[in-house]
């Protein structure tokens, strides 16, 4: 392997395994847990990347499109979420696990994901994971459309 700035054979392939202890910042965007597959560093349980030890040029086809840490969603993907989970805001119960649902909603956009859990973990905490019977604190599409536009702005 060359690398694909200045063809030298110094290339450095680093492989780490953190497991879920993974964690970093994009545009004043905390993640923390498994490697985000969409950053160029690995993914899952492993830290992986090759550097030039000469020029110092990560290896890797840049630039990357936007991740998932990056991504906010429109108003119409915050509806379809939560009715594919068969919930309305105006007074939903959690039927479904918590924590399936922050899982899915980490892979749609982890600024979404952040919100969900911080949203309703107060409301969920020390409870097993089957959770039934918690409201919303929305009375409406808008209100949680509102609180998730000051959760990404913050
Ligand atoms: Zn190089």
């Amino acid at each position: 392997m060359s690398c694909q700035r200045c063809q030298s054979q110094r290339i450095n392939s680093v492989t780490a395994k953190c497991s879920d202890l993974c964690g970093g910042n994009v545009k004043g965007r905390d993640y923390e847990g498994y490697v985000p597959a969409d950053l160029g560093i690995g993914g899952g349980d492993y830290v992986e990347f090759s550097y030039c030890m000469d020029c110092g040029q990560m290896q890797n086809n840049f630039p990357l499109p936007q991740s998932t840490i990056e991504k906010d969603l429109e108003d119409s993907d915050l509806m379809d979420f939560f009715l594919n989970w068969d919930l309305e805001p105006a007074g939903f119960k959690f039927r479904e696990s918590f924590w399936n649902m922050v899982d899915a909603a980490n892979k749609m956009s982890a600024p979404f994901g952040s919100f969900l859990q911080n949203e309703f973990e107060t409301q969920v905490q020390g409870l097993s994971n089957k959770v039934s019977g918690y409201k919303s604190p929305f009375n409406s599409w808008d209100e949680l459309f509102k609180a998730y536009r000051n959760y990404v702005a913050r």
